[in-house]
């Protein structure tokens, strides 16, 4: 069975836990550095980025987490895990770093307070012919990527909500609570592949 460390110092990783241990895999949250060699994946839950991205570096996990992504371990972020991932924020907060290991420019809460939270069906190919339900709380957009980013999932207006690139997988909604599972089924098929 895999082995997959949730990142697990803020935000929604326990709802990450569970559709992860129901899909077969080994789950541990990871808290600490010396945590990272054993995992065969990783994944970064939605939540508050400025705050996970303090904890992380606080806790010393950013920078071999950023590491060992970037020596290929599959990783899958949502929302906020989206921009810890991203290599770029637009409206950060000052001083917020990221792990920088996906070529995109994220915007953070680019729907605003009007829109606070919505979902809605978006058409994904890549993830088979039901559109996907996609929850989107305080969510992100991409508003850049670079040549080598397969972007996965599109809003109707053309507003980029899910992308890959190689071995990094990032979503600006929330699969892991909509009783989607294709996200993290796919990053399982990553996992073992890779
Ligand atoms: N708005 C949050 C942030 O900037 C993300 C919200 C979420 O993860 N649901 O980090």
């Amino acid at each position: 069975r895999p082995r997959i460390g949730v990142l697990a110092l803020q935000g929604d990783f326990r709802e990450h836990i569970a559709s992860l241990t129901e899909l077969g895999a080994d789950v541990v949250p990871l808290r600490r550095p010396e945590e990272i060699d054993a995992l065969d994946g990783v994944v970064i839950p939605g939540g508050e980025s400025s705050v996970m991205d303090k904890l992380s570096r606080a806790f010393g996990v950013a920078e071999p987490l950023s590491a060992a992504i970037r020596g290929g371990l599959p990783t899958y972020g949502t929302c906020a895990g989206m921009i810890m991932l991203s290599s770029r924020i637009a409206a950060g907060i000052p001083g917020q770093q990221t792990l920088d290991v996906l070529d995109t420019t994220v915007r953070r809460n680019a729907f605003g307070s009007q829109n606070d939270s919505f979902e809605t069906d978006i058409p994904m190919p890549a993830l088979g012919d039901a559109p996907v339900h996609a929850v989107f709380i305080r969510a992100p957009v991409v508003e850049r990527h670079g040549a080598g980013v397969q972007v996965l999932g599109a809003l109707a207006d053309g507003q980029v909500v899910a992308v890959q690139q190689g071995n990094v997988l990032a979503s600006a909604f929330h699969p892991e609570v909509a009783g989607e599972d294709r996200f993290h089924r796919r990053f399982l098929a990553m996992v073992r592949s890779g």
